[in-house]
């Protein structure tokens, strides 16, 4: 593969609601070491010459002193507050690359909450987002899926081996998502109602583009609740 710039957003900044706890997941220990630990870890060792770190306003000097001074990161180039939503968060991160003086031609968006990420899935990324300029990592669902009406009826049942379940890292071409935030803040900022949840979702619905699916992994979970913690603590075991 041609040497491409590669940059990673690893994502820091939501609240955790759900975790019921004052301290946000991310900061939680696992095995010894604060959830964001993994993420960040995984880039450093990765082909991403160049890290962001966006977390909330008020743990900018935490991230600094306690993860990255402490674990002697050397790949994050900036520690930046984040948004009320996640996508507010991704374009504070892309707006940072984007002020810099060489920009990566491919950015890796990571959500800090999934520590599971490793090698050959960043690898898989990378040459993905190299064909296709824009890619997600995900697993087919095992469950059965159905599309629920607003009474909570199954209104229908999608065809399994066509659900995925997305993950990330979501990898992107950066001049193309950019374009595609700096797009959708413009509609927010002109009151449009704005929903969305994934990097991928930001690409097909402001520039029509495809994405295309990469395998993950069933382990790449994101703490979200109590139990995740508990499941992840075994899975790092039985790493
Ligand atoms: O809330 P959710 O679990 O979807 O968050 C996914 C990731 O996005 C987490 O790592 C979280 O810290 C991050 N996030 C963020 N800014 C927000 C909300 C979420 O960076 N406003």
């Amino acid at each position: 593969m041609e040497k491409r710039n590669y940059a990673a957003i690893v994502l820091s900044a939501g609240r955790g609601s759900r975790m019921n706890s004052e301290i946000p997941k991310q900061y939680l220990m696992l095995s010894g070491r604060p959830v964001i630990y993994y993420a960040l870890n995984a880039f450093e060792q990765s082909m991403v010459q160049d890290i962001i770190l966006v977390c909330g306003k008020e743990d900018v000097g935490y991230c600094q002193r306690q993860i990255i001074e402490n674990y002697e990161f050397t790949k994050v180039r900036a520690v930046i507050p984040g948004g009320k939503e996640r996508y507010h968060s991704v374009f504070c991160g892309l707006s940072e690359l984007k002020k810099r003086e060489i920009q990566p031609d491919y950015v890796m968006i990571h959500d800090g909450a999934r520590p599971f990420v490793n090698q050959k899935i960043i690898m898989r990324c990378a040459e993905a987002v190299e064909q296709y300029q824009a890619c997600v990592a995900g697993m087919p669902v095992k469950d059965t899926i159905k599309i629920a009406d607003r009474n909570q009826f199954a209104a229908e049942t999608p065809k399994r081996n066509l659900v995925w379940q997305v993950q990330t890292p979501q990898a992107f071409s950066f001049d193309l998502i950019f374009q595609a935030y700096k797009r959708l803040a413009e509609r927010e900022n002109q009151g449009e109602d704005i929903s969305v949840t994934d990097d991928a979702m930001v690409l097909e619905s402001m520039l029509d583009q495809n994405v295309r699916l990469v395998e993950g992994s069933y382990k790449n979970i994101k703490i979200t609740t109590p139990e995740d913690l508990d499941m992840a603590e075994i899975l790092l075991k039985n790493k």
